[in-house]
C-alpha cells in the first residue's frame, strides 16, 4: 500500500492568525505532499515498497544509502505528527498527567516553556524541537532536517516544527515569536496526554 498524505484535523483556516491558511497551504499541501510524493517514488520496486511507513523509516536509518528515502519518509511521519500537536484554541498550561510530570521532570510548567523554546530556537538551521518521553521521564531534544526521536527508541509526546516553511509567511525571520505561539496558543495537549498514556 502506499504511502497516504493523511488529511488535516481542522480545516485550514483554523489555526488563524496564529497559523495563516496560506502557510499551511505550503506546508501541508506543498511540502508535506512533495515528501509523501517523493517518497512513494523512491520505493516503488524495491523491497521497501508495501512497508509500513515507521518500518520504512527504521529500515532506512539503519542503510546511509537510503538517505533519500530515510529524509522523504521521516519528514512523512514528523509533520503528520506535527499537525495533531496543535488544535484551534489549544496552548497555555496542560492539565492532567502530563501536568504532572512536567512539573516533576522540569520543575514546574514555566521550565519546561523555557527550555522548549530553547531547545526550538537554538537549532541550527532546519529542524525539530520535540517533547520525548525516554526511560520514564520526559526530556527535550531537537533533531536536524528530517532526523526523528522515534528512530532512537524515544516516545515522541510534542513537536514543533522549525524549518523556515512553518512560519516565515507569518513571521519572517522572528522563529522565537513562533515558538512563543505556538505554546501559548497551539498545543494540543489533549494528543500530548494521549501519547503519554501510550
Ligand atoms: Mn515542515
Amino acid at each position: 500500500m502506499a504511502i497516504i498524505l493523511p488529511d488535516l484535523p481542522y480545516p485550514k483556516d483554523a489555526l488563524e492568525p496564529t497559523i495563516s491558511s496560506k502557510t499551511l497551504d505550503f506546508h501541508y499541501g506543498k511540502h508535506h505532499n512533495a515528501y509523501v510524493v517523493n517518497t512513494n517514488k523512491l520505493i516503488e520496486g524495491t523491497a521497501l515498497e508495501g512497508e509500513e511507513l515507521e518500518t520504512i523509516i527504521m529500515k532506512a536509518a539503519e542503510d546511509p544509502s537510503k538517505a533519500g528515502i530515510f529524509n522523504n519518509a521521516a519528514q512523512v511521519w514528523n509533520h503528520s505528527f506535527y499537525w495533531k500537536c496543535m488544535a484551534p484554541g489549544g496552548g497555555g498550561k496542560p492539565t492532567g498527567e502530563i501536568l504532572d510530570r512536567i512539573e516533576s521532570d522540569f520543575g514546574g510548567y514555566e521550565k519546561f516553556v523555557e527550555a522548549f523554546k530553547t531547545a526550538g530556537a537554538t537549532q541550527f538551521g532546519s529542524g525539530w524541537a520535540w517533547l520525548v518521553e525516554a526511560g520514564g521521564a520526559l526530556e527535550i531534544v531537537k533533531t536536524a532536517n528530517a532526523d526523528t526521536p522515534i528512530v532512537r527508541g524515544l516516545k515522541p509526546l510534542l513537536t514543533v516544527d522549525v524549518w523556515e516553511h512553518a512560519y516565515y509567511l507569518d513571521y519572517q525571520n522572528r522563529r522565537p515569536d513562533y515558538l512563543t505561539a505556538f505554546v501559548e496558543k497551539l498545543i494540543n495537549w489533549d494528543f500530548v496526554n494521549k501519547n503519554l498514556a501510550l
